[in-house]
């Protein structure tokens, strides 16, 4: 089968069986050379590498992937792409297309199935569910290395953000408790078919083999990153002071700040994972009735 990558080629299969593409399955079908190759060397593959695709569409990705991994399981909800699929790639038998919704795929079983391989992900995704399909990857720490993905620019530039960002927020520090981040090529829209109304940009989310700092509890630190920024003009004070699933006192919560060294008016958006980490950490010692310091955080806090 020639090259999908190629623009001529992709149409003749969508004509030749009558595909009409999707919205609801944020179906943006990939026809820039540049840019596939982009992803390829980004995703470091070799061919000791066992790689899921998630939503191949027609394969343009998948053929690329299929030269440079040792296996690929690709991914795919749309029952229509199944067949064209079996056409696209039959050249390549080191491909499994398995149809199904990726949020409903166990990667653990897979990987258990397979005698315990880790996998690199490698994706154009479908932008509707990018959120809930990397953090859901990352919360349930499945045996995966890395994470090459297209997505929106915008959420890229979230994913990577710092303090002093207006798009720092819960996904930044979200994604950067389990991964390293690097932005790897910023894709125009007219890299598509159909072409996009946002820019997108492939990032690549090396993930840590332990989260990026340490907290006891690390339900609560998420609570609190999701409360910071919920209320992005408050104090953080106030901010946590209103979060429901929090069922904090305002002297708790001041007590806690005053022992990591922050003011009572600090933002959310002014602090480091790490901050809100020893944050995390100051309210549990109160909860016990500890004293809420935590030296060796602290000095962390201090150099970040
Ligand atoms: N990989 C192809 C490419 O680059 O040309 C297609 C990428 S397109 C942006 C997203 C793909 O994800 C579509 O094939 C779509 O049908 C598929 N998809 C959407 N939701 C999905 C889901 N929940 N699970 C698996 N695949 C999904």
């Amino acid at each position: 089968m020639a090259s999908l990558i190629d623009p001529k080629n992709t149409i003749e299969i969508l004509k030749k069986y009558g595909f009409s593409f999707s919205k609801r399955y944020g179906q943006n079908f990939l026809i820039d050379a540049h840019v596939l190759a982009k992803i390829i060397a980004a995703a470091e593959i070799t061919k000791e590498d066992t790689v899921v695709e998630i939503g191949p569409g027609i394969g343009t990705l998948t053929q690329a992937l299929a030269e440079a991994a040792g296996h690929v399981y690709a991914v795919e909800i749309d029952s229509r792409l199944i067949p064209i699929l079996e056409d696209t790639l039959s050249g390549y038998e080191n491909v499994t297309v398995i149809h199904e919704d990726i949020l409903k795929v166990d990667l653990r079983e897979l990987s258990e199935s397979l005698g315990g391989v880790r996998f690199k992900i490698v994706a154009n995704l479908p932008y509707y569910i990018t959120t809930p399909i990397i953090m859901g990857i990352l919360e349930e720490e499945a045996p995966v290395d890395s994470l090459t993905v297209m997505v929106q620019k915008e959420v890229a530039r979230r994913m990577q953000s710092g303090p002093g960002s207006k798009d720092y927020g819960a996904l930044s520090l979200s994604v950067q408790y389990y991964a390293e981040p690097y932005l790897a090529a910023n894709v125009p829209m007219n890299s598509f078919m159909p072409r996009p109304n946002v820019d997108s940009a492939v990032i690549r989310l090396r993930v840590l083999p332990e989260p990026s700092v340490p907290v006891e509890d690390r339900a609560l630190l998420f609570r609190l990153i999701r409360a910071g920024f919920n209320e992005r003009r408050k104090t953080l004070l106030n901010a946590l002071r209103n979060a429901e699933d929090l069922d904090c006192s305002r002297e708790e919560i001041e007590e806690a700040l005053r022992s990591i060294g922050k003011a009572e008016n600090v933002r959310g958006e002014t602090l480091t994972l790490r901050e809100f980490a020893a944050l995390s950490d100051a309210l549990t010692k109160l909860r016990r009735g500890l004293p809420p310091g935590r030296e060796e955080q602290s000095s962390e806090a201090a150099e970040s």
